[in-house]
């Protein structure tokens, strides 16, 4: 018999793989999986125990946000416009050394819940106690590729230590929450982890088969004084040590040379650009155009909500397109479609995860989302490619699904209580300023 958990009838499709959109189409889920999709009138014979009416909507597989800090919501707004060294040195900092296990838990479920309503499905994460942001992620449905924190700044002991923690909490998470929550290593940067540590890391994650996220060349003053200290730029450090792999995510990649670049695509290093903190905080711009000349893997990331300060994944791949087309003095640099691309396929392939979520296709994973299109600001339906990455906004996320679950529908949550979701992450925010 032809049958089918949950049946989403008569949607747009744009799958995202390549092939054309499909208008009037049909999605069924089975087990977890998009077990068949295509024209409405082949969902007929389907007998399910969900429908879902799809008039109206758009299905896009749900968006992959490849870099960020997700407790860091708990610091959303306390640290506005001032220079990074400020902002770094005197707020951000520490204000993390006060943070406890339950302070992130709070913060990556609100982050968690913030995502769920704005389309992300999954999240690629780098902090401390990654393991209560693995907690956040398996109750709140979300997937997530996880990277517990490993900063050394000069203590070499604290970054032994640190990578020690790393490897247990990642051995206990790895595959939990039926395969949705994954683990990696995330020395913080070559700036703060001396390169003997770095070369641990490695060693450790090829050991343990875990990937590697890392930010690199975001900040000048730090690119310069790594350059000044050890003779090479972080990039050229990193290969001489052996580190880069395809398996590792660098995040920002700013201050990057030509022959940096090179290095990149040679060991075919995925790069997570991340344009609204990169300008909040006057970074600079990263050639992003440049690195998918030379065919860089590049997804998009939010950052932390410090320096965006939203998880807005449409707010960000807006700015993702106009930043490099100012930059460029180009309209033509990141169409619509490619930048489409980066936050959904592309950011998958950057995560190592291409081949179960990314796309909407037989087989894969069902974590997808239903975009509401009978808006003022999305009409007329021309270009469905513009109108999302131009006009379109998390709210108009109607719907959830992650491995085959509804996490919203109708814009409810399912998983998640947000009034007190919201109620803890502002008390735990307060606690945190007081002390
Ligand atoms: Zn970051």
């Amino acid at each position: 018999m032809n049958e089918a958990d949950i049946l989403i009838r008569n949607c747009t499709i744009l799958p995202m793989n390549g092939k054309g959109i499909t208008r009037k189409g049909f999605i069924a889920v089975t087990d977890g999986k998009i077990s068949q999709m295509g024209n409405a009138t082949k969902a007929l014979s389907i007998k399910t125990k969900r429908t879902l009416d799809g008039q109206g909507k758009v299905a896009l597989p749900g968006l992959v946000n490849c870099h960020t800090h997700v407790a860091m919501t708990l610091f959303r707004g306390i640290a506005e416009d001032i220079p990074f060294d400020e902002w770094w040195g005197k707020t951000i900092w520490p204000l993390e050394q006060k943070l406890k296990r339950s302070h992130v838990y709070n913060g990556a479920l609100l982050g968690c819940l913030e995502m769920i309503k704005s389309g992300t499905t999954c999240f690629s994460d780098m902090y401390f106690y990654e393991d209560a942001v693995a907690e956040a992620a398996k109750k709140s449905g979300l997937r997530a590729v996880l990277a517990p924190g490993i900063v050394e700044a000069g203590n070499s002991k604290m970054g032994r230590r640190m990578l020690q923690e790393a490897i247990k909490i990642a051995q206990q998470y790895q595959g939990s929450a039926d395969g949705r929550i994954n683990f990696r290593l995330g020395p913080h940067t070559v700036h703060t982890c001396s390169p003997e540590l770095l070369k641990k890391v490695r060693k450790a994650a090829s050991k343990h088969k875990m990937g590697l996220h890392v930010h690199l060349a975001e900040s000048k003053s730090m690119t310069e004084a790594v350059k000044n200290n050890l003779g090479l730029t972080e990039t050229e450090l990193l290969e001489k040590i052996d580190f880069l792999n395809p398996d590792v995510l660098a995040a920002h990649c700013i201050h990057l040379s030509k022959k940096d670049m090179q290095i990149i695509k040679r060991h075919d290093v995925k790069v997570a650009y991340n344009p609204v903190a990169n300008m909040k905080l006057a970074s600079g711009v990263p050639k992003i155009r440049d690195l998918l000349k030379l065919g860089v893997t590049v997804g998009i990331g939010t950052d932390g909500a410090a320096c965006n300060n939203s998880f807005d994944m449409f707010e960000n791949m807006k700015i993702a397109a106009l930043l490099q087309k100012i930059f460029f003095m180009d309209p033509t640099v990141l169409p619509a479609e490619k930048v489409l691309r980066m936050a959904t396929i592309e950011g998958a392939k950057a995560l190592g995860v291409e081949n179960i979520v990314g796309s909407l296709e037989v087989g894969k994973k069902a974590d997808l989302i239903l975009i509401n299109f009978e808006k003022p600001h999305l009409t007329p339906m021309h270009d469905f490619h513009a109108n999302l990455v131009y006009s379109a906004h998390g709210s108009d996320v109607d719907t959830m699904i992650v491995d085959g679950e509804i996490l919203m529908e109708k814009r409810n949550v399912k998983t998640l209580n947000q009034s007190q979701v919201m109620r803890r992450a502002q008390k735990t925010a307060c606690d945190l300023m007081e002390k």
